[in-house]
């Protein structure tokens, strides 16, 4: 895909602050970092979903974010991390190329996932565990 912004930078077509290139995968800093340190964990393949990557090319992906969550925690002084993703226009996926985000944290941060937990409701649990259970 010549227009996505991510291949072009796995390519070299546009500059990125890469740190870490495999044969399948890069790593390179995020323009705008929640926290410093903040890095991208990029197949070099086009793929907009998880879903569409095999099970090879994940397992190089979280491979790869763990060895860049160990760097960037040491270049910054952090002894916490988040790796997300975001799969999906409705879960905030702004660029449509499958990627991890590696997040060095430290207490304080003030990054906060604000997210709400709801309760099931009368056999709803038992109901969804059924349907995904069929599904896998
Ligand atoms: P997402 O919402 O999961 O699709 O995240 C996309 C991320 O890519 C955002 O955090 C952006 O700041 C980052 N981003 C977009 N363009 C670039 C770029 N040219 N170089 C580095 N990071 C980028
Ligand atoms: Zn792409």
């Amino acid at each position: 895909m010549a227009q996505c912004v991510f291949c072009r930078i796995a390519s070299h077509g546009i500059p990125a602050a890469m740190v870490l290139e495999t044969e399948q995968a890069v790593s390179f800093l995020d323009i705008n970092p929640v926290n410093p340190g903040h890095a991208l964990v990029v197949p070099r393949r086009h793929a907009s979903s998880l879903l569409e990557l095999t099970d090879e090319e994940l397992h190089t992906l979280i491979t790869m974010a763990r060895r860049v969550a160990a760097a960037a925690c040491g270049a910054t002084g952090s002894r916490a991390f988040n790796i997300l993703q975001n799969d999906g226009e409705a879960a905030g996926q702004v660029v449509p190329h499958a990627h991890l985000h590696v997040i060095p944290r430290s207490p304080k941060d003030g990054f906060s996932f604000g997210w709400r937990q709801l309760p099931y409701g009368e056999g709803e649990l038992a109901a969804l565990q059924q349907a995904v259970r069929q599904r896998l």
